[in-house]
Protein backbone atom coordinates (compact mmCIF):
# COMPACT_ATOMS: atom_id res chain seq x y z
CA UNK A 1 0.00 0.00 0.00
CA UNK A 2 1.48 3.27 -1.08
CA UNK A 3 1.89 5.54 1.86
CA UNK A 4 -0.63 8.33 0.65
CA UNK A 5 -3.19 5.45 1.29
CA UNK A 6 -1.65 4.23 4.67
CA UNK A 7 -2.08 8.01 5.51
CA UNK A 8 -5.64 7.80 4.50
CA UNK A 9 -6.33 4.86 5.96
CA UNK A 10 -5.26 6.52 8.71
CA UNK A 11 -7.00 9.15 8.57
CA UNK A 12 -10.22 7.56 7.92
CA UNK A 13 -9.88 5.58 10.91
CA UNK A 14 -9.30 8.63 13.26
CA UNK A 15 -12.24 10.56 11.94
CA UNK A 16 -14.23 6.82 12.61
CA UNK A 17 -13.06 6.90 16.03
CA UNK A 18 -13.88 10.24 16.91
CA UNK A 19 -17.80 9.84 15.47
CA UNK A 20 -18.28 6.79 17.84
CA UNK A 21 -16.84 8.73 20.46
CA UNK A 22 -19.36 11.30 19.81
CA UNK A 23 -21.66 8.98 19.29
CA UNK A 24 -21.71 7.26 22.38
CA UNK A 25 -21.76 10.66 24.55
CA UNK A 26 -24.63 12.09 22.80
CA UNK A 27 -26.46 8.42 23.79
CA UNK A 28 -26.36 9.65 26.72
CA UNK A 29 -29.07 12.92 28.16
CA UNK A 30 -29.94 14.37 31.41
CA UNK A 31 -33.01 16.03 30.81
CA UNK A 32 -35.47 15.25 28.35
CA UNK A 33 -36.70 18.06 25.57
CA UNK A 34 -38.30 17.48 22.64
CA UNK A 35 -36.86 20.20 20.87
CA UNK A 36 -33.44 18.99 22.63
CA UNK A 37 -34.23 15.25 21.14
CA UNK A 38 -34.78 16.12 17.71
CA UNK A 39 -31.80 18.10 17.44
CA UNK A 40 -29.72 15.15 19.32
CA UNK A 41 -31.51 12.60 16.67
CA UNK A 42 -30.76 14.95 13.47
CA UNK A 43 -27.18 15.04 14.82
CA UNK A 44 -27.07 11.26 15.26
CA UNK A 45 -28.35 10.79 12.02
CA UNK A 46 -25.57 13.44 10.56
CA UNK A 47 -22.45 11.38 12.46
CA UNK A 48 -24.24 8.01 11.50
CA UNK A 49 -24.35 8.72 7.91
CA UNK A 50 -20.59 9.85 7.97
CA UNK A 51 -19.42 6.59 9.84
CA UNK A 52 -20.97 4.81 7.40
CA UNK A 53 -19.31 6.71 4.44
CA UNK A 54 -16.06 6.05 6.36
CA UNK A 55 -16.23 2.52 6.61
CA UNK A 56 -17.16 2.45 2.92
CA UNK A 57 -14.21 4.17 1.87
CA UNK A 58 -12.17 2.26 4.27
CA UNK A 59 -13.58 -1.07 2.66
CA UNK A 60 -12.75 0.31 -0.50
CA UNK A 61 -9.57 1.43 0.26
CA UNK A 62 -8.45 -2.23 1.10
CA UNK A 63 -10.22 -3.80 -1.93
CA UNK A 64 -8.14 -1.35 -4.05
CA UNK A 65 -11.08 0.07 -5.49
CA UNK A 66 -11.13 3.51 -3.64
CA UNK A 67 -11.33 6.90 -6.17
CA UNK A 68 -13.79 5.40 -8.45
CA UNK A 69 -17.29 6.40 -8.68
CA UNK A 70 -19.99 3.75 -7.58
CA UNK A 71 -22.14 5.45 -10.00
CA UNK A 72 -20.59 6.15 -12.90
CA UNK A 73 -17.49 4.02 -12.45
CA UNK A 74 -15.10 7.22 -13.96
CA UNK A 75 -12.24 7.73 -11.34
CA UNK A 76 -13.04 10.22 -8.70
CA UNK A 77 -11.08 13.72 -8.82
CA UNK A 78 -7.61 13.40 -6.79
CA UNK A 79 -8.55 17.25 -5.13
CA UNK A 80 -11.94 15.85 -4.47
CA UNK A 81 -10.32 13.24 -2.63
CA UNK A 82 -8.05 14.95 -1.03
CA UNK A 83 -10.40 17.72 0.41
CA UNK A 84 -13.20 15.13 0.91
CA UNK A 85 -11.44 11.82 1.58
CA UNK A 86 -14.56 9.75 2.23
CA UNK A 87 -16.38 10.38 -1.40
CA UNK A 88 -17.44 7.55 -2.89
CA UNK A 89 -18.74 9.29 -6.10
CA UNK A 90 -17.45 12.01 -8.46
CA UNK A 91 -18.86 15.51 -7.89
CA UNK A 92 -21.00 15.58 -11.29
CA UNK A 93 -22.46 12.42 -9.73
CA UNK A 94 -22.54 13.45 -6.07
CA UNK A 95 -24.51 16.55 -7.24
CA UNK A 96 -27.27 14.30 -8.74
CA UNK A 97 -27.35 12.46 -5.46
CA UNK A 98 -27.89 15.61 -3.58
CA UNK A 99 -30.21 17.02 -5.91
CA UNK A 100 -32.33 14.26 -5.56
CA UNK A 101 -31.97 14.24 -1.69
CA UNK A 102 -33.21 17.44 -1.71
CA UNK A 103 -36.13 16.94 -2.98
CA UNK A 104 -37.05 15.33 -0.69
ZN1 LIG B 1 -19.60 9.51 -11.24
Amino acid sequence: MASHETSLQRYLEQERARLHGTLSTMGVHGHYSVSLELERVAMMSHFASQLVQIDHALRKLKSGSYGVCEVCQGSINPARLQAFPRATACIACQRRLEQHLDRH
